[in-house]
């Protein structure tokens, strides 16, 4: 087959994987179960392992039980501690590319640039930071949405002289011990930054807008003795069962209901009234604990755990403001009281752009009409079937995609949507296709559902309304979530009707203007 042009319309790869973190190699396995070994898996970072590899921020470690944190292909049965450390997780990453047959499939220091569907040839062609072209019939996107910094608007921070830095890009040639240092935020990442900032510098001040719910940290050590009970196959399945259950209960059982509000408002009432007195053993001083005690219900937006954050602010060497930061000066910050501070290093532990234009990829992504997939969505709401596909933009999926995460750990998330993606693909092959397109009604049915559930979550109750939570996104709705169970989402991804999709295939004598889809049955 050749193209007008003349050159090769036959792509370089069967399947391109945009992301090496656990996105990406969690569909490298996928792929590989149904028998896909032409793909390539690129990434902008120089190491595998997405988030664990750009967050290294003083206290980063993950805050899923690390015994559950793992794929189910590959449990880990020795790790450190309960709650492992961000170093250990990105090594684990690593062990699974070995294991798992993926190094070879890699290319690292390879960010992307641009993705273009090629209308007349079914496929991608994906231009690289580097500028070079990569093509292949099938695209995954295996960037995650915590992945583009979120920098804070605020008036005179350009400049601010001292050292500024995000935690997900944490300057580790800086030495901030000794210094005056202040951390803007009090989300899931500051919570682990602070209380470790605290034990080194000279005094540290903490910015918050919005305060957090946080609950006891059930961490350990795990010795060698925790090692061999779940090195046990069974004990491993069980752990991760349970596990998992929990997870997604306290991050997410309150959208699963949403359908019974009372039974909702309910169990937020005991696990806030539990919370509340978790604080209350903390901290004595009643001011303190008052400013600690969010405004907003519990789970509007992800609540934390740990042991030492609300104890860290009964330290000497450490603040927190509470009154809004009215800008930047070049020496520091001054709050709306008028108050001015002098620091040697800022800390903007504020987050990411989630389901925001340019950012959810972060790259531009132009269909088979050639609408760029931000702007389509930025046009008619974030949308997509089942977290995966998108119409018109065919042979395309995504594994962190809108409506598409029951809340929990991440990875059921990335099991059910990669098997997802593997499943289309395989099939395509089976019926000979070179193109997968996800048809318009099964995207709208899901869409729609998965729009009024969210809605009718407490998320857009008054409760909510003062969380300034991510789970809600710049255009008023909540594309980040799937107010299901992870069961739900498990399920539905491995089972949904193959048919969903429309398989054509591009005849070769017909790769030119005139040329005519032909439907490809089962
Ligand atoms: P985040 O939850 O979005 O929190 C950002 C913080 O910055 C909030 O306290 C926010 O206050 C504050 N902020 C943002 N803009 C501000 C501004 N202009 N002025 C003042 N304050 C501002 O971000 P995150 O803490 O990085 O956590 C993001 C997610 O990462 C978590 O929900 C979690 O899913 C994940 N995470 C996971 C782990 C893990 O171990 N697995 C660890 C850390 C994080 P407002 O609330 O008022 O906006």
């Amino acid at each position: 087959m050749t193209s007008r042009n003349g050159s090769s319309p036959r792509p370089q790869y069967e399947v391109l994987v945009i992301g090496a973190g656990f996105g990406g190699i969690g569909t490298g396995v996928a792929l590989k179960k149904v028998g896909v070994e032409n793909f390539l898996i690129i990434d902008k970072w120089h190491k595998v392992g997405g988030t664990w590899n750009a967050n290294t921020y003083p206290g980063v470690a993950v805050d899923v039980p690390s015994p559950i944190y793992n794929f189910s292909f590959q449990q880990r049965s020795k790790w450190s501690r309960f709650f492992a450390p961000g170093n250990e997780i990105q090594r684990y990453a690593e062990e699974v590319v070995d294991k798992q047959g993926l190094r070879g499939k890699l290319r690292l220091g390879c960010g992307a640039e641009k993705a273009v569907f090629d209308d007349a040839h079914d496929m991608w062609r994906i231009t690289t930071e580097a500028g070079d072209e990569l093509t292949a019939r099938y695209l995954v996107s295996a960037v995650g949405v915590l992945e583009q910094p979120k920098l804070p608007p605020i008036d005179g921070i350009d400049g601010y002289s001292g050292k500024i830095m995000h935690t997900a890009r944490w300057d580790h040639s800086y030495d901030y011990r000794g210094k005056r240092v202040a951390v803007i935020g009090t989300g899931a990442t500051a919570l682990q930054a602070i209380p470790e900032l605290a034990k080194q510098v000279e005094q540290l001040t903490v910015y918050q807008r919005t305060a957090i719910w946080v609950a006891p940290k059930p961490d350990f050590a795990m010795g060698d003795g925790w090692n061999r009970v779940l090195d046990m196959p069974p004990v491993q399945q069980g752990v991760r069962l349970f596990g998992n259950i929990a997870v997604n209960a306290f991050l997410g059982l309150g959208f699963a209901l949403s359908d019974y509000p009372r039974a909702t408002s309910a169990v937020l009432g005991v696990g806030e009234r539990a919370l509340k007195a978790y604080l209350f053993t903390q901290i004595r001083d009643r001011e303190l604990r008052q400013k600690l005690i969010p405004s907003y219900r519990l789970g509007c937006k992800r609540p934390s755990i740990s042991n030492v954050y609300f104890k860290t602010y009964t330290r000497p060497n450490v603040d927190l403001v509470t009154d809004p930061i009215e800008k930047f000066t070049e020496t520091g910050i001054v709050t709306a009281d008028g108050e001015h501070r002098d620091f040697d290093m800022v800390v903007t532990a504020t987050g990411f752009k989630v389901m925001d234009k340019g950012a959810t990829p972060p790259y531009p992504v132009y269909g088979s009409d050639g609408v760029e997939l931000g702007q389509f969505w930025d046009e008619n709401l974030y949308q997509s079937y089942e977290g995966v596909s998108v119409p018109k933009y065919p042979n395309m999926f995504h594994i962190f995609g809108p409506y598409g995460y029951a809340p929990g750990s991440v990875i059921p998330l990335i099991e059910a949507t990669s098997t997802h993606a593997a499943r289309v693909v395989a099939e395509s092959r089976r019926r000979g296709a070179t193109r997968a397109e996800i048809r318009q009604e099964p995207h709208d049915e899901y869409f729609q559902r998965m729009f009024a559930r969210n809605n009718n979550t407490y998320l857009f109750d008054l409760g909510c309304a003062d969380s300034r939570t991510y789970y809600i996104n710049y255009q008023g709705n909540a594309p980040a979530l799937r107010a299901t169970t992870q069961f739900d989402m498990y399920w539905s991804n491995r089972h949904f009707p193959l048919d969903h999709y429309r398989f054509t295939a591009t005849l070769p004598a017909q790769a030119t203007a005139d040329r005519t889809l032909v439907e490809v049955e089962g």
